[in-house]
């Protein structure tokens, strides 16, 4: 089995980001991350993603508020945030705290600063298969795999564990713009094995540790991990479990270090087209 590494993929996105930087005069774009309380998961992402756009010679800003902030004046925030003419991206780290009404916030979002394809805008974009919109950076990562290691899409049998805005349902439609023929499957899926047999690329976007054995894996499929978990041993893992597919599969992404690393590496090539644009 090839071990699709995310970190190449990654490295053909800032050559593409480079191409499009190319004679710049300007200050390098800047990205504004916003997250409210000090989630670990959000800090942890946050500082892949500062990483990730500095070594892409580009700018990231961190703008974090009292995980207690009242709805009015996180929204007083935002709005100065999203007006700001030195803001060229922004990312908003969700699930926000209940008192804030996120639907708000996702509307609010000017979409053409929206890297991270969170308003309705940009998400009906993605259902239209209008690509002058921003797709959400995971989809699209997962997208950009398959393209970068020349794995043919047209045609293929997809099956999708998975239907979040953020993950499944825009992937759907970034696959049927690609011409898959996509299924989706979530927890009320009948024979759930029996339908990932028949992918020929098997996205698993469940969030369940080590769910998607070998069992779940036909012969010689693509496999996608978008998962991020932690097992019984407090080790970062993927929905997939790697070593039991190593037999069936012929190409697999794996976690950590695979779509991971180009989720980022898609933020960053987001950012520079908002400023293209
Ligand atoms: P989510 O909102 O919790 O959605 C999970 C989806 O999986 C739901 O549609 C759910 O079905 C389905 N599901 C859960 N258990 C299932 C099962 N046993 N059988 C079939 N379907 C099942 O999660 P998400 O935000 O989409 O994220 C999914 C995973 O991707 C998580 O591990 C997350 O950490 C990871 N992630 C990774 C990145 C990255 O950059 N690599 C970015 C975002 C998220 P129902 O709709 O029926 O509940």
């Amino acid at each position: 089995m090839i071990v699709l590494k995310g970190a190449e993929v990654s490295a053909r996105i800032k050559e593409e980001v480079h191409k499009i930087l190319a004679g710049w005069e300007k200050e390098a774009p800047k990205l504004a991350i916003v997250r409210v309380g000090e989630n670990p998961d959000d800090m942890s992402y946050e500082r892949g993603a500062k990483k990730k756009l500095e070594s892409f010679g580009l700018r990231a800003e961190s703008c974090v508020y009292p995980a207690d902030i009242s709805d009015e004046d996180f929204k007083n925030e935002f709005r100065k945030i999203n007006e700001d003419p030195g803001v060229d991206g922004i990312l908003l780290l969700r699930p926000l705290p209940k008192q804030i009404c996120q639907k708000d916030i996702e509307t609010m979002i000017d979409p053409a600063k929206d890297v991270d394809g969170i308003s309705p805008v940009n998400m009906a974009k993605v259902f239209a298969g209008d690509a002058t919109g921003f797709a959400p950076c995971t989809a699209e990562a997962v997208v950009e795999v398959l393209k970068q290691k020349d794995i043919p899409i047209t045609g293929k049998r997809v099956v999708i564990v998975g239907r979040s805005m953020v993950v499944g349902k825009p992937l759907s439609m970034l696959m049927l713009k690609e011409n898959a023929t996509v299924t989706i499957c979530h927890t009320r899926t009948r024979d759930l094995i029996e339908t990932c047999q028949g992918a020929e690329i098997l996205v698993a976007a469940a969030g369940k540790a080590k769910m998607l054995n070998g069992e779940y894996v036909a012969k010689d499929a693509v496999v996608v991990d978008v998962g991020i978990n932690v097992d019984e041993n407090g080790k970062l893992c993927g929905d997939v479990d790697f070593d039991s597919i190593q037999e069936k599969a012929s190409m697999a992404t794996p976690v950590p270090g695979g779509v991971g690393a180009v989720t980022t590496a898609v933020l960053a090539k987001h950012l520079v087209l908002a400023v293209a644009r």
